[in-house]
């Protein structure tokens, strides 16, 4: 999405609601994971906005995990605002294979982050969690008050746990100490940047990459986990990164905030839009012996559309748009790394 875009479509919303929280173009701001698919969509924003500090460490030059290094990156580097996006994530298969590190590497670089940023008087942070975080059989679509009201899906239960834990670190910390930290949820993302691997992927990413490989191969046929009747909703990564800077500017409330396009489909119909997109022509394979997890996930994004907050970009235009990049990018980029926040 370019700048020009960004510019014509803040300044029609600048109309409408005045910033609560003004962001000055020099203030030091920290994209903690700007080399995922969220990380480097809010650093792509950022940019096209003009802001002049952008404060960025890779895993090399910092491992988020350990508190002291986060503590003495905060106090050498001060920033003013902090957008927390990172963390270890993947799909279905990933999760299922290795809990381990999902729980651990959430839970760890969540709280070293939150208690950083509290420490040095970071003015806001705003944490991105994953609807995963609601339980598996909540009513549909999902209110912000369906949190913790039943049993989560066995598939993802170690990260959706420590998901869970950075709402409740951002909600402690804004009671105990006043820190002004807000949490927003986002529904099932992609976009550039993703990743592509087909062991730990989500399904968007894998589709695109199963139906070009079938295309390039010349094979008739690509498989699709599980029944094909769940349901996901899909929201492109540059409307996630345009409601970030939004909330971050709009929104001070201890309650975390979904978002989502309010639409969803089943896996089945968006294995057909993909194979539309990408390989016309090439037929689906159902794979039963693979996990469906839960049966639907589709965000109840009242609350956001309250605010003023809407998406924009259409399933259909955002798939062709990341099948477009991965042509010229992401192809190269195999195996994709898989820290840095979605799910
Ligand atoms: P989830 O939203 O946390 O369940 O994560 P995923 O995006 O990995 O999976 C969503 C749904 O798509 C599940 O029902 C998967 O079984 C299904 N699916 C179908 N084909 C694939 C595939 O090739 N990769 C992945 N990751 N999921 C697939």
């Amino acid at each position: 999405m370019g700048s020009a875009l960004v510019k014509r479509l803040d300044g029609k919303r600048e109309n409408r609601i005045p910033d609560m929280h003004d962001i000055a173009q020099d203030a030091r701001i920290f994209v903690a994971g700007h080399g995922g698919l969220v990380g480097s969509a809010i650093l792509r924003r950022l940019e096209a906005e003009g802001f002049s500090r952008l404060l960025t460490a890779t895993r090399g030059e910092l491992d988020l995990r350990d508190q002291r290094a986060v503590d003495h990156w905060f106090e050498a580097n001060r920033p003013e605002i902090v957008f927390l996006v990172a963390g270890t994530v993947g799909g279905i298969l990933a999760n299922s294979t290795r809990p381990a590190e999902f729980i651990y590497d959430n839970l760890m670089i969540h709280a070293t982050v939150v208690h950083a940023a509290y420490r040095t008087g970071v003015r806001r942070l705003l944490y991105l969690g994953s609807s995963c975080i609601y339980p598996r059989h909540a009513p549909q679509p999902i209110r912000e008050q369906d949190l913790l009201t039943g049993l989560l899906e066995p598939t993802n239960e170690p990260y959706a746990i420590a998901k869970i834990a950075g709402i409740k670190l951002c909600q402690a910390y804004r009671r105990q100490y006043g820190c002004d930290f807000i949490s927003a949820m986002p529904t099932n993302l992609y976009g550039p940047n993703d990743n592509f691997d087909l062991e730990s992927s989500h399904v968007l990413p894998a589709l695109i990459r199963k139906f070009h490989d079938a295309k390039v191969e010349g094979r008739r046929s690509v498989t699709v986990w599980g029944t094909g009747a769940p349901r996901r909703e899909f929201l492109h990564v540059d409307d996630l990164a345009d409601a970030c800077l939004f909330l971050a500017r709009h929104y001070d409330e201890d309650e975390h905030v979904n978002v989502g396009t309010g639409e969803d489909l089943s896996i089945r119909a968006l294995a057909e839009l993909v194979r539309d997109v990408v390989a016309p022509g090439v037929a689906l394979e159902l794979e039963p012996t693979k996990p469906d997890g839960m049966p639907r996930k589709l965000l109840d994004v009242s609350r956001l559309h309250a605010l003023g907050w809407r998406h924009r970009i259409g399933l259909r235009e955002g798939v062709e748009s990341t099948y477009a990049w991965y042509q010229t990018a992401g192809s190269s980029r195999l195996p994709a790394a898989t820290a840095t926040a979605r799910s």
